[in-house]
């Protein structure tokens, strides 16, 4: 069986520079808290709270005192550093830059648009925490939409600016593009449509897309290694689904299954870009002890 591993795949450069954060921080002290998981990855985020990295919540963040607070890649909302204020807590600030230059235009944007009554539209999960952020900077005013057909919150009538959380789909915002588009040309000349889009995907996100497909297609038998809970893992995960139907996802070596690998002659492992290089190479010793002698 010949294994290879996508050059592609692992973390992007946001999430690498938070865990680097962390990890030089860990070198001269016993304990980091994070707020929020550094990564949506569990093994990632075993390995690390083995060196004292310990995620906590909100709420935990109030009860803090005279501890070092790191925030991760996906960038917080202003009120998460009101939080950090007072009871002596040491910030380290590690939400990736390109986030940072996102939520700086968003709040320029909203204070902009407010003035001519329009509407501040952001394509994410509002469950997801870069997208808690950047809807943070419009004080909870943004619109906040995941899925492209779902258009009810916004007001064809009025002025819309469209961003984008930095690891959807290009294709999803696209088509919600298209979408407003074709709802606010019921009420204003195609020409004269107020209409602003910022396609914010990160290009980190966006190139993989295509390149993983490729990668897919290229091997018999595709193995995408990712957190349940990263939406970068579905969709790149759904990509290599569309270029490969025999392509599994999973978060550890352990739920790999030899009959996955009958009658196949190569293998590919890819992951998400919160997938860590070293899980991505247990992952292929794993397939290639499945299939010893088998092929
Ligand atoms: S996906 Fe892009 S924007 Fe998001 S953390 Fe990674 S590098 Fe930064």
């Amino acid at each position: 069986m010949k294994v290879t591993i996508d050059p592609g795949s692992g973390f992007c450069f946001g999430v690498k520079r938070a865990i680097e954060h962390a990890e030089s921080i860990l070198k001269d002290q016993e304990q980091l808290y994070c707020l929020g998981d550094i990564v949506h990855n569990k093994a990632e985020m075993n390995r690390l709270r083995e060196r004292g990295l310990v995620s906590i919540d909100h709420e935990a963040v109030k009860n803090l005192k005279e501890k070092h607070l790191l925030f991760r890649a996906h960038g917080e909302p202003p009120a998460s550093y009101r939080l950090t204020k007072g009871n002596n807590i040491s910030l380290t600030d590690a939400t990736c830059p390109i986030v940072s230059r996102l939520q700086d235009k968003i709040t320029k944007a909203f204070e902009k648009i407010k003035e001519n009554n329009g509407q501040l539209v952001i394509f994410g999960n509002p469950d997801h925490p870069e997208t808690i952020g950047l809807q943070g900077q419009t004080g909870g005013m943004a619109i906040i939409i995941n899925d492209p057909g779902r258009l009810d919150k916004i007001d064809p009538a009025r002025p819309v600016e469209l961003f984008s959380q930095t690891t959807k789909s290009t294709e999803g915002f696209l088509q919600l593009e298209k979408n407003i588009r074709k709802l606010m040309s019921e009420h204003f000349p195609e020409m004269e449509l107020p209409l602003k889009v910022h396609n914010t995907i990160c290009g980190q996100i966006s190139r993989r897309t295509p390149g993983i497909g490729k990668f897919a297609a290229s091997h018999e038998v595709i193995i995408f290694v990712g957190g349940v809970d990263s939406s970068n893992a579905k969709v790149l995960f759904q990509k290599c689904k569309e270029s490969n139907p025999n392509s599994w996802f999973i978060s550890t070596p352990e739920e790999l299954k030899a009959e996955w690998f009958r009658n196949a002659g190569s293998a590919g492992v890819c992951g998400a870009t919160s997938t860590p290089q070293w899980l991505m190479e247990k992952v292929s010793e794993k397939i290639m002890k499945l299939t010893e002698g088998k092929n």
